[in-house]
């Protein structure tokens, strides 16, 4: 029997693991990979895929994904015309459709991993409006060129004038639109569920709810107080990076969605920009999910905190019942938000920073889109290394 002050020895706020547990998880790892969104998991997988007898390890925050992966708007697309032609007052010709065709590749790998059906690809189409004519006749300028950019990249006519369709989707104050026959939808929750199960597949082990609090050489402190090493590790947090790397050029964009319910006369389907892609909206059925308005605060959206603001809900309802839904009746039934990593240019930081350390962060709005082949390029970077 032990006396109760001899007890109070051996008790701890720290956790403590079993042998089995210390043994089965934590020892002889490989590679650690921190973050399980797409990036994250995307990493893993091709990680394992190249060495398979390696042993994986993938730790996650959150109960599921806590980021951007399962949070988005689920656009599969490569770019506006305004927004290819904002990218183009500050790089070159080359370097904008570099990243046209980097994105493309990156969704023909997404839907080659997991094919179309897991992710519930759908070839609707995509739509940027315009509420004033002579910015429908600016970018529609450009299009004759864009379209013969991208031919050799995507295919024939990427960009057509689709301003016949504006009463049809029953938009109100629309004067002119431009569709993308090459943009699609995916089904996000979908799309990182069938992932995970790959990753499970594969024989990666994802812990949730295991946050990395620090990092020491290749030790690896958890929140919990549970230290361990990895020969490899991968920072793939994407807008919550700047906790382990400061200096690195990433910072936290938060973005805030809406989901209405059913609206059965719903007459559109696709994916749609409004004000050069500060707002977003699609059809998620007979529903519409709308989101944006960052423009309206960027200071204030700089945060990793989730949560919505007064500002920029109000802005995205008055839209939803003046542009997008007039006359129809709806509520709204669901609000997130998500966090983004942004930075002073739109390529991802794929990179080693020193024997132990990888990090592949910086997605932008575009990681649904670049977010598998950057997994891809960053696996192969930590193989280069062999281990
Ligand atoms: C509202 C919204 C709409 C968007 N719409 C689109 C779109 O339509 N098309 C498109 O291409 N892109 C879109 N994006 C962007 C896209 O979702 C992101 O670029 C992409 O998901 C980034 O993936 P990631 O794996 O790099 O980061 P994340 O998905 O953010 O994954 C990082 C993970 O790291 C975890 N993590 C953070 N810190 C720690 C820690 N200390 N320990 C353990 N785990 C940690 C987080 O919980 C998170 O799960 C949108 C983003 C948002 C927010």
């Amino acid at each position: 029997m032990f006396r109760a002050s001899a007890i109070n020895l051996y008790l701890t706020d720290k956790m403590q693991l079993s042998y089995w547990e210390k043994e089965s998880f934590f020892t002889n790892i490989d590679a650690c990979i921190i973050g399980s969104g797409i990036v994250g998991l995307s990493t893993a997988i091709e990680l394992k895929r190249l060495a398979p007898a390696s042993n994986i390890l993938v730790l996650e925050r959150g109960f599921l994904p806590y980021g951007a992966s399962t949070r988005n708007a689920g656009f599969a697309c490569f770019g506006s015309v305004t927004e290819l032609q904002d990218d183009l007052t500050r790089q070159s010709e080359d370097e904008v459709f570099s990243l046209v065709e980097t994105r493309w590749k990156g969704l023909l790998n997404l839907r080659s991993l997991l094919g179309d059906e897991k992710i519930g690809f759908c070839l609707c189409g995509g739509y940027e409006l315009f509420a004033a004519k002579e910015d429908f006749e600016k970018a529609y300028s450009s299009v004759e060129q864009f379209n013969a950019l991208t031919e050799s990249i995507i295919g024939k006519n990427v960009y057509n004038d689709a301003s016949g369709k504006i009463g049809a989707f029953g938009f109100k104050g629309v004067e002119g639109m431009i569709v993308n026959n090459y943009e699609a939808q995916v089904n996000t929750g979908k799309m990182m569920k069938n992932l995970l199960l790959l990753a499970h597949e594969s024989g990666i082990t994802v812990l949730n709810g295991t946050e990395v609090d620090s990092l020491n050489g290749n030790e690896i402190s958890l929140g919990n107080g549970i230290k361990f090493s990895s020969r490899k590790i991968i920072i793939t947090v994407n807008g919550f990076a700047k906790k382990f790397l400061p200096e690195l050029d990433v910072e936290p964009a938060r973005a805030q969605v809406v989901v209405t319910s059913e609206i059965p006369e719903l007459s559109f389907e696709g994916t749609f920009h409004y004000e050069k892609g500060y707002y977003y909206f699609r059809n998620v059925g007979k529903r519409v999910l709308f989101g944006g308005g960052r423009n309206l605060d960027f200071e204030g959206e700089k945060t990793t905190d989730m949560g919505q603001t007064e500002k920029i809900q109000q802005q995205l309802e008055k839209l939803l019942k003046e542009i997008i839904l007039p006359g129809k009746k709806y509520s709204i039934e669901q609000r997130w938000s998500g966090i983004m990593g942004v930075g002073s240019t739109r390529k991802p930081i794929v990179k080693k920073l020193n024997e132990y350390l990888y990090c592949a962060v910086r997605m932008g709005g575009m990681g649904v889109a670049i977010g598998s082949l950057v997994g891809k390029e960053a696996a192969g970077t930590v193989i280069r290394e062999e281990f």
